[in-house]
């Protein structure tokens, strides 16, 4: 076995967790929790997303956030990006002092429509635009629903990698893969991502999982056999997709943490302080939290 000797996690908690969080939670609550996880050591965080208010209302406050954060940590290496579905998010994000953001187009038709009313073509197009009146932004590109979409079902390698060659076109700086819904299976996993090398071997895909049906570490194990090295996870197992039914948490942080740090793969991210973090989200906003090493932690099951 040939995993890589570091991993890169990307924190999509304030973004993908909060917005699946029903209850208000109040700004400086967010910025908290945000604070710590940059003392947990993460160093790319999705702070929040530039959705009409009324999508939602959760990510009303983005631009507070977002100012901020920006503020606080200018002269640092934390990186901030935030989700944005169109241009005039974009535009928003780049005003407030934003360099990258993460743009979202569903492999699927059906759930692109269902999430910003576009068909994946027209989507693409929105991001043509946006790339010549930002040419500065640097774009993230979420693939979402890969492994499977909850109105279409399966969703074809061809699609797949008929995304990948459009983002190509349009030049964007990363690609994610988004398991949305956490249907992913690892051999399905080795199949998508050894079909993608063998087009496009120079692309380090990311991979955005959900833990839905208690795949995601399993499929996280196999995609670094496939060698990928870089994910996303969210703290607490927080997480969801508003757009799409059955959508539970992402893979959570600390249980990513947890599993590579024991397989000796370096993530520099702090446990301890994360799991301190959690704690604060389990006391304050009350979610129901899929997280293992949060259990374990709050039961001081395998005291040091
Ligand atoms: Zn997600």
């Amino acid at each position: 076995m040939d995993f890589p000797k570091s991993v890169e996690i990307i924190e999509v908690g304030p973004r993908d967790g909060f917005q699946s969080i029903k209850e208000w939670i109040p700004t400086e609550l967010k910025l908290d929790i945000i604070d710590k996880l940059i003392e947990s050591s993460f160093k790319k965080i999705e702070i929040t997303s530039f959705v009409h208010p009324k999508a939602i209302p959760q990510m009303k406050d983005a631009k507070e956030v977002t100012q901020k954060l920006i503020q606080k940590y200018k002269n640092t290496d934390v990186e901030f990006v935030a989700l944005v579905p169109n241009l005039f998010g974009a535009k928003v994000a780049y005003e407030l002092g934003l360099r990258e953001v993460t743009y979202v187009i569903s492999a699927s038709e059906a759930h692109n429509m269902a999430n910003v009313k576009r068909t994946p073509a027209e989507s693409f197009e929105g991001l043509r635009e946006l790339r010549e009146q930002l040419p500065d932004l640097r774009v993230n590109l979420a693939i979402a629903t890969v492994f499977g979409c909850p109105y279409e079902g399966d969703i074809s390698i061809e699609q797949v990698k008929w995304m990948v060659k459009q983002a190509l076109h349009v030049e964007v700086e990363s690609i994610t893969l988004a398991d949305t819904i956490g249907v992913a299976n690892p051999l399905q996993m080795h199949a998508v991502l050894s079909e993608l090398k063998k087009d496009f071997k120079n692309i380090n895909f990311a991979l955005h999982l959900h833990d839905t049906r208690g795949m995601g570490l399993a499929n996280v194990l196999m995609a670094l056999e496939c060698g990928v090295n870089r994910f996303e996870s969210a703290l607490g197992g927080l997480g969801g997709c508003p757009f799409a039914p059955g959508a539970a948490g992402n893979i959570a942080s600390e249980d990513l943490v947890n599993m590579l740090e024991n397989m000796d793969i370096k993530t520099d991210i702090k446990l301890d302080k994360l799991l301190n973090t959690v704690k604060i989200v389990q006391e304050k906003i009350k979610p129901i939290l899929t997280s293992h090493m949060a259990y374990v932690d709050s039961c001081s099951i395998g005291e040091k």
